[in-house]
């Protein structure tokens, strides 16, 4: 553990700035109770965070929401198979109003809408997890709850002292597979010219339309939270952006009509700051047009190279798939896609050229996201199986992510516990992790840590010189990192942190 300490030290040295007073005392109490998970979680729960950058909303809803909105919107649910059933339904026979539910039946649809509850469910992690949204799919899609969902997630972020999301979901999703269908793939299969039949035949207009559906739910969501007002909820201070998805287990045409949109969508609306794929990476279409689906993002992103590209590669693990399917798709998804981050990342391992890849990872600055518990929970891949340390030995950007906080019933605070528990990590470590989230998040403008307007001052403070105020002012990147930076300075100075010796 001490060698594993002195490499992960190493590898987050270069952002590090030189250790104020404050910042040792904060450190030497975390070092201190380190062999106490409730006081650590106590501190974590109340470290600034930046940012989580991997989290899909509707798997981030507890169960519990999603039931209380079931009863305001007035459906039933089918005892017999635990399904949530629309209205107009009447009590009877099997369905009872979700109003009314047995304490039983409702703890049992907890269980049926996470992993909280193993022995309940049956069956693999893996196969729970994927399987609840087809459970609160029918809730989570009532139109008005989406402003409800992104409301939970800012509000909860706030109350960790996280300031900046990127949620993924999916605007026009059925207009966008429904044009796509259009054109088969035996028809079609050069890219440019499917491209451009797509743009010819209404790609354009339904981008027009993803916008209206984004600026309806800005709208919605400010009066919601009551931002701007005295009455603003916490949430308010959180930025939120969105990842557009593409589902990689439909048929390449409708995949490349996703992909297609989503640059389209990222390219004229500054809410959308990038796109992602999603759906498990072990079924069998996602595996067979893997490699296709990279080509398709390399050739979208050279038609619009400004737009940002996450990537799920490598959820993956040997025995969820044959060892065949493990040889490239990280590396793929990093030089043929094109990603500048890669989401869980967990088989590079079995990867054919995993040396290489993680030093281009790290010299193109391509982060990887760690969903620790995800990962546990999905693939079973937990503790020294987990390739978290040789992400940070490598000198890899890492991030801390949540993925589905509901479906997995934590916080992104508990994923910095289990780095801290179960890798070692120490107070700086964590503090570099968290300033990382906003380094290799998707929001627009320079770096705060790579320009050089901002040199001469502390990091953080509240009178930056005037050359800093205007840097700051144009890049969104940058202020937010210079607000970590000042929450930091407060958090470091709570009286909490002097009692290193009194436990
Ligand atoms: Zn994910």
């Amino acid at each position: 553990m001490k060698l594993l300490a002195l490499l992960l030290a190493a590898a987050l040295a270069p952002l590090c700035q030189a250790a104020p007073a404050d910042t040792q005392r904060t450190a030497a109490w975390f070092t201190a109770h380190r062999d106490r998970p409730p006081m650590l979680r106590q501190f974590l729960q109340r470290m600034p965070k930046g940012a989580d950058l991997h989290s899909h909303i509707s798997g981030a809803i507890y169960a519990e929401s999603y039931l209380k909105w079931a009863a305001e919107a007035n459906y039933c649910v089918d005892t017999a198979k635990l399904a949530f059933v629309p209205p107009p339904c009447s009590a009877g026979g099997t369905l009872v109003l979700a109003g009314k539910l047995p304490t039983s039946t409702y703890s049992s649809l907890v269980d049926r809408m996470s992993t909280r509850n193993q022995a309940y469910a049956g069956q693999s992690g893996h196969d729970q997890f994927f399987d609840t949204f087809g459970v609160f799919g029918p809730v989570s899609g009532i139109p008005d709850r989406f402003v409800s969902m992104e409301a939970e997630l800012a509000d909860r972020a706030a109350g960790q002292h996280i300031q900046h999301l990127e949620l993924m979901t999916t605007f026009q999703s059925g207009a966008v597979r429904k044009l796509g269908g259009g054109l088969p793939w035996a028809a079609e299969s050069d890219f440019s010219r499917r491209r451009q039949w797509l743009l010819d035949n209404g790609l354009a207009r339904l981008v027009e339309a993803g916008r209206k559906d984004l600026d309806a739910l800005d709208a919605a969501y400010r009066q919601t939270q009551g931002c701007g007002t005295p009455a603003a909820k916490p949430g308010c201070a959180v930025s939120v952006r969105w990842l557009q998805q593409t589902t990689r287990t439909g048929p390449p045409e409708q995949v490349f009509a996703q992909l297609a949109y989503a640059f389209e969508l990222a390219k004229a609306d500054k809410r959308v700051v990038g796109l992602n794929l999603v759906a498990p990476e072990d079924d069998p279409v996602a595996l067979r047009d893997y490699h296709l689906q990279m080509e398709m993002l390399g050739f979208l992103s050279q038609q619009a190279p400004g737009v940002k590209i996450a990537l799920h590669a490598g959820e993956l693990t040997l025995g969820l798939v044959p060892p065949e399917a493990l040889h490239s798709h990280i590396r793929d998804a990093v030089l043929l896609a094109g990603a500048h981050r890669i989401g869980h990342a967990v088989d590079i391992g079995y990867e054919d050229a995993a040396r290489e890849t993680l030093k281009t990872m790290k010299e193109k600055g391509v982060a990887a996201e760690i969903c620790l518990t995800s990962n546990d929970v999905i693939l079973g891949v937990k503790g020294r199986d987990h390739p978290f340390p040789d992400y940070l030995a490598a000198g890899v950007p890492v991030v801390l992510a949540s993925d589905d906080e509901g479906v997995s019933r934590i916080d992104l605070s508990n994923e910095y516990l289990r780095a801290a528990l179960g890798y070692g990590l120490a107070y700086r470590q964590l503090k570099q992790l968290s300033r990382n989230s906003l380094e290799y998040s998707f929001l627009p403008g320079a770096s705060l840590w790579r320009d050089a307007a901002c040199r001469k001052d502390a990091p953080g403070s509240a009178r930056p010189s005037a050359p800093c105020q205007a840097f700051l002012a144009g890049s969104e990147k940058a202020s937010r990192q210079w607000a970590l930076e000042a929450e930091f300075e407060t958090f470091e100075k709570m009286p909490e942190w002097r009692q290193a010796a009194k436990r």
